[in-house]
């Protein structure tokens, strides 16, 4: 698997440097229907690369691939970095970040970080345009507690404990693309850090996915 998905990624990235040339030239002959359609196919490519890194990411699992690599870092530093990045890549819904406790994690700080995005995407794409997606912290019962609210769908009772098993999917979710191990990863990442997953939801009112970690320090 790991092979495949490093043979796929190589054609991926020429074509994504064609269409790079081909924006340059629609942009200097001011061609906004070529730019537009050029917006809509890497924005396809994009989706692709990120289904074949997830694919990568199953295969690591498999070989047991994925090593955690610890360091003690502030957590207020990884939600900025969350924010700015929701901020100039999402534009369909108002996703809020609130104020960061200031707390030293000993934790894998990609991975953690990781685990946010998936849960920010998810949320954005299960929940309809426009509406808002509050992600916060708080220290409770001395652990860093991160939620990601959502005012979408959200998720019947009897799916609630299999949102993350591997390749679980809701049933009539064919429509939107994907390929249910994005919450599996998380489940995992979280675990290896000694950490708690889950979501609280109500079936049409939302749903609030969380995740906890034991910290390392409190910035006073
Ligand atoms: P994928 O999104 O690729 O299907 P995930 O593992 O990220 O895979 O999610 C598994 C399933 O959990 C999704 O197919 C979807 O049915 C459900 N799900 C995840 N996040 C949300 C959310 N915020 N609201 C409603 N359903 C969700």
């Amino acid at each position: 698997m790991s092979m495949v998905s490093h043979e796929l990624k190589t054609p991926l990235t020429s074509l994504k440097g064609y269409l790079q040339i081909l924006e340059q030239r629609a942009k200097k002959a001011q061609e906004s229907t070529s730019i537009l359609m050029h917006d809509k196919a890497n924005s396809q490519i994009k989706k692709m690369i990120t289904m074949i890194n997830g694919f990568l990411n199953v295969s690591r699992l498999d070989s047991g691939k994925i090593h955690i690599e610890k360091k003690n870092f502030d957590i207020t530093s990884l939600f900025k970095e969350a924010d700015e990045e929701a901020r100039s890549t999402i534009f369909s819904h108002q996703v809020i970040f609130t104020e960061a406790e200031s707390v030293i994690l000993n934790a894998d700080r990609d991975k953690v970080g990781q685990v946010i995005h998936n849960f920010v995407s998810n949320a954005v794409k299960y929940s309809p345009e426009g509406s808002q997606v509050l992600v916060s912290n708080k220290i409770k019962n001395g652990e860093l507690l991160v939620e990601v609210k959502d005012q979408g769908r959200g998720i019947k009772p009897q799916d609630k404990d299999k949102l993350f098993d591997r390749f679980y999917r809701v049933v009539n979710d064919d429509i939107i693309s994907g390929f249910g191990i994005g919450l599996y990863l998380c489940a995992e990442i979280i675990a290896r850090h000694q950490g708690k997953i889950g979501v609280e939801s109500e079936f049409g009112a939302g749903s609030t996915f969380w995740f906890s970690l034991p910290i390392y320090a409190v910035i006073a």
